[in-house]
């Protein structure tokens, strides 16, 4: 997934200062973002009310979208640095291809995650041949300052470790909940779960008290903590939780996702994650660079019939770093 904003803004996030210690409910509205293609995302982070939970840092919901008579998702090539991509797909395809040769037809319950590190390109769309319907989740994870320089990697997860508590079933996208841990590499603790809600379930999920934690539904309607919760908004619950009260009058479907509060300040451009606007700025030129000019920094996509996503132009003002950036 590729951040399609037009003229995109440096912004600093993380840090501790935006981190309830306590418990909250704050619901967030996200807000709609053509993506390229047919599909339409709702974004939920960052939003002007929240920057980051734990170390996810942006949450794209798109779907359920009839693509029978349309391309689907589009996603020409496109670069990151210093984070993880997790696709998460509640029904039809998406085919993953990536500057490491990777090829990957990822479809619902099954984890591609995407360590970009201190370089990757990939692309992502529907097959020429689709399921008619298209639905899921692409989430960043930024990564801590010791490993935002690795090498890049590509995993597939083809089958992930579930909680079943009658009508609640939860599978393990990355990190660990009630001993249960997913295969994905994490760099820094941090929890993310599909929660699954048969109708008339009542029950409470074990927290970390340490996390801060946040919840969008992707179908149907929950009852999170009280709070009513619909597609389209974020449920934010602080930090200080034992453990969180669910209920669901009708079958629903949602996101848990939680983790340490972030304590380094991050910047964020475009499909960038960094410490200043300079590395901002060399990720760009590097991206930018005529194909056999440049240093390969991201390399190539190998079988995607395209061009690559041009980056947009930098903002006049360069981010003055703010605050404590370590
Ligand atoms: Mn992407």
């Amino acid at each position: 997934m590729s951040n399609l904003d037009i003229s995109p803004q440096l912004s600093q996030h993380g840090g501790r200062a935006a981190v309830s210690a306590t418990p909250v409910r704050e619901l967030l509205p996200g807000r709609e973002v053509p993506l390229g293609g047919s599909t339409v995302v709702r974004r939920l982070l960052p939003t002007l009310g929240r920057r980051m939970v734990g170390a996810w840092c942006f949450i794209d919901h798109y779907g359920p979208d009839d693509i029978a008579e349309q391309p689907g998702m589009q996603v020409p090539p496109h670069p990151h640095m210093g984070l993880q991509t997790v696709s998460w797909l509640l029904d039809g395809e998406v085919l993953h291809r990536d500057s490491l040769g990777s090829r990957q037809a990822l479809r619902p319950g099954t984890l591609g995650l995407m360590t970009a590190g201190h370089a990757i390109a990939h692309s992502e769309q529907s097959p020429a041949e689709h399921a008619p319907a298209l639905h899921g989740a692409q989430l960043w994870v930024a990564l801590p300052d010791a490993s935002r320089a690795v090498d890049p990697a590509w995993e597939f997860h083809e089958r992930l470790p579930v909680l079943d508590d009658g009508g609640l079933r939860a599978t393990l996208i990355m990190g660990e909940m009630a001993g249960v841990a997913s295969p994905g590499t994490a760099y820094t603790p941090l929890v993310g779960a599909d929660l699954v809600l048969a109708a008339g379930t009542r029950t409470r999920l074990p927290l970390e008290p340490d996390f801060e934690y946040a919840v969008l539904t992707t179908s149907g309607v929950a009852e999170v903590d009280g709070v009513e919760l619909t597609p389209g908004s974020l449920l934010y619950l602080g930090c200080g939780r034992p453990d969180l009260a669910l209920r669901a009058g009708t079958a629903s479907r949602m996101l848990l996702l939680g983790g340490e509060p972030f304590a380094e300040k991050i910047v964020m451009w475009w499909n960038f994650v960094a410490r200043t606007g300079e590395e901002i700025a060399q990720a760009r030129a590097d991206w930018m660079a005529p194909s056999g000019t440049g240093t390969g920094r991201f390399g190539t996509v190998p079988g995607y019939d395209g061009g690559p996503i041009p980056a947009p132009a930098l903002p006049p003002t360069p981010l003055k770093p703010r605050g404590r950036v370590r």
